[in-house]
């Protein structure tokens, strides 16, 4: 297939933004050839998938065709890469074809391990199984939401890293509110079951997250790993470790169960030269920048970075790995750095939103001057309406990457 000056592994939420600011970035006599290997032909706004299991998008409202997003100019590889070959600058194809590069730009997302959990594929979309996490059976969590009137409402959280730490928990408050306001919050009973130990993995954010939890009734089941499904009989079993470390075993009655399925690396990283020990691209937290290869970059949920893995973090990664790469091929500064950046809005009811933004390490960045401890309204109109077009019309577009991020503590405005 020849060679190109960037090949992108991946057209999701980090490759078309790479790609459209590549196109943007580099005009002016530095015009690059480009192309995203990429093999669905639908592309989705995942952080939409909360609300379609909430009953306020519908999944069509989330989708678009992948051929109205790549970039003119950008030639799109419809095929999935099978391997990767860094040694040889190439990307192999599953019918055997390479395709070679002078930068390449790696970010086929992360992979959804359902068949982790028995029984659970059979049983999704039906029998009150359900999952945010499917473009296919988002709706139906809706669908559960509304049939719930007894028992119990079983919400999953497997281990860490998994993509929108927060989307696990934001269903559950969704749900909840919709039992107050129809006057079944007592009929029902909430659990959360995390395979963690806390609630959120930013400790200032907790309080406020356990007191919605609270508000609700919810009990947390912390140390609770979801194992097996069985759908028919509408029970759901449980690894349960103890304090001490004992495992045991705990079979639970559902009439409804949000499943988060557990997460890793996609298999095509974890098996090639590009991965760290945890399957992850190996790349530089700052740079972006493979820590073997000079001329790979990843971003996105396949990175290898301790960020939440949001498409808020690949808003702000877009710019520095565009910028490294047009620096690479034509012999430009390359300064531009990523901080860890990374959003997460919790719908803690219907119309307010408690919005989480943090940096590396935890540390809180709000882009308000807003106790951001605080669910507001003004972060649902941000959540419902500003973030989709952001995505949609100028991060999709490259219209992002000349954007700094400059966060503002909440203490500033005091
Ligand atoms: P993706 O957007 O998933 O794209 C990966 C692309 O790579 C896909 O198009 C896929 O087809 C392609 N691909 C896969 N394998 C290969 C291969 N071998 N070769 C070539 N291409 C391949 N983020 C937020 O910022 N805020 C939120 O509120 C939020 N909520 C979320 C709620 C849910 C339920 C979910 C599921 C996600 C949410 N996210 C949220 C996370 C956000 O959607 C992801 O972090 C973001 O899409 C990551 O972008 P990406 O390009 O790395 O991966």
């Amino acid at each position: 297939l020849g060679a190109f000056d960037v090949v992108i592994v991946g057209g999701g939420a980090a490759g078309i933004t790479v790609a459209a600011g590549l196109r943007k970035y580099s005009r002016g006599g530095r015009n690059l050839s480009v192309a995203i290997i990429e093999p669905s032909d639908r592309h989705f706004y995942q952080p939409g998938w909360t609300l379609v299991g909430a009953g306020v998008f519908t999944m069509k409202q989330t989708e678009r065709p992948e051929a109205s997003l790549i970039p003119p100019g950008v030639c799109w590889i419809r095929a999935a890469a099978s391997a990767f070959e860094p040694e040889r600058d190439r990307v192999t194809l599953p019918n055997g074809m390479h395709v070679g590069y002078r930068a390449l730009v790696v970010c086929p997302g992360l992979q959804l391990n359902w068949s982790a959990i028995d029984g659970l594929t059979e049983t999704l979309g039906r029998n009150g199984v359900c999952s945010n996490y499917s473009a296919d059976h988002a709706e139906y969590t809706w669908r559960c939401i509304q049939a719930l009137d007894g028992g119990n409402a079983v919400f999953t959280q497997p281990a860490m890293p998994i993509k929108c730490a927060g989307a696990p928990q934001k269903i559950m408050y969704l749900a909840a509110d919709h039992l107050r306001r129809h006057g079944k919050l007592r009929d029902v009973g909430i659990d959360f079951m995390l395979t963690g130990e806390a609630i959120f993995g930013v400790p200032f954010f907790v309080p406020p997250l356990l007191a919605t939890a609270k508000g609700y009734g919810i009990r947390l089941n912390y140390r609770h790993t979801l194992t097996a499904v069985d759908g028919p009989a509408r029970k759901a079993i449980f690894s349960v470790t103890g304090a001490d470390g004992a495992v045991s075993e705990l079979v639970k009655p559902f009439s409804m169960l949000h499943v988060t399925p557990p997460q890793g690396a996609p298999d095509v990283i974890r098996n090639s030269p590009l991965a760290n020990e945890a399957g992850w691209v190996s790349v530089d937290p700052a740079t972006l920048r493979h820590t073997r290869y000079a001329n790979v970059f990843s971003l996105g949920d396949a990175a290898g970075t301790s960020n939440a893995k949001t498409a808020a973090a690949v808003r702000l990664q877009a710019p520095v790995v565009v910028r490294r790469v047009v620096a690479l091929l034509t012999g430009g500064p390359a300064t531009a750095t990523y901080d860890g950046y990374g959003s997460c809005p919790l719908t803690t009811e219907y119309g307010k939103v408690l919005l989480a933004e943090f940096t590396y390490g935890g540390k809180v960045e709000p882009s308000f001057p807003l106790d951001p401890r605080v669910p507001r309204k003004s972060n649902w109109l941000l959540k419902t309406r500003f973030l989709p077009y952001l995505y949609w019309n100028r991060m999709l577009r490259g219209s992002e990457i000349d954007i700094p991020h400059k966060p503002r503590r909440f203490e500033d405005a005091r």
